[in-house]
């Protein structure tokens, strides 16, 4: 398998039923756009250009691009992202976790409660003081209650059970 890694990090297009492996590997900080077209040809033509690892559930596509592919066999989320872990043989760092808007897959700014104290519910604006905003569709993230939830469900991706 070619190594895509050039900076240190990898990055994929996820491809067909894969929406929500996308958005997961976004929250880990993985660079993750969505391909939801038809058109295999172009999909392989961005991944390459891109140096991008296709992930698919696609098995004709695999066999087509066994280079630039990786095939996702399983339907559940958490297998999914193990598969992805084990497979490439992936590293989780947990200073990447949250740093990417996990709808555009843009890099989020850190913000200031002054910065965002409109823009968020009172009671956030009371609890929290850490904030990314995302300026390309301008959501505001914090660590909500769902943090450690999501947290919780990475470390179980983690273990080996
Ligand atoms: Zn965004």
């Amino acid at each position: 398998m070619v190594k895509f890694v050039e900076d240190g990090e990898m990055k994929f297009i996820a491809n067909g039923m894969l929406g929500s492996l996308a958005r997961w590997l976004r929250l880990l900080g993985f660079d993750t756009e969505y391909f939801s077209g038809k058109d295999k040809y172009f999909l392989a033509y961005n991944a390459r250009k891109e140096s991008r690892m296709v992930l698919t559930r696609d098995r004709k596509f695999v066999v087509q691009y066994p280079v630039i592919s990786l095939l996702i066999e399983s339907e559940n989320l958490r297998q999914q992202l193990k598969e992805v872990k084990d497979k490439l043989n992936l590293h989780f760092s947990p200073e990447l976790f949250f740093t990417r808007c996990n709808i555009c897959n843009n890099i989020l700014q850190p913000k200031n409660i002054s910065d965002v104290i409109e823009f968020v519910p009172e009671y956030v604006a009371k609890t929290q003081t850490h904030f990314s905003y995302c300026n390309v569709c301008g959501r505001i993230y914090w660590q909500g209650t769902h943090w450690q939830r999501m947290l919780d469900f990475i470390k179980s991706i983690e273990s080996n059970e």
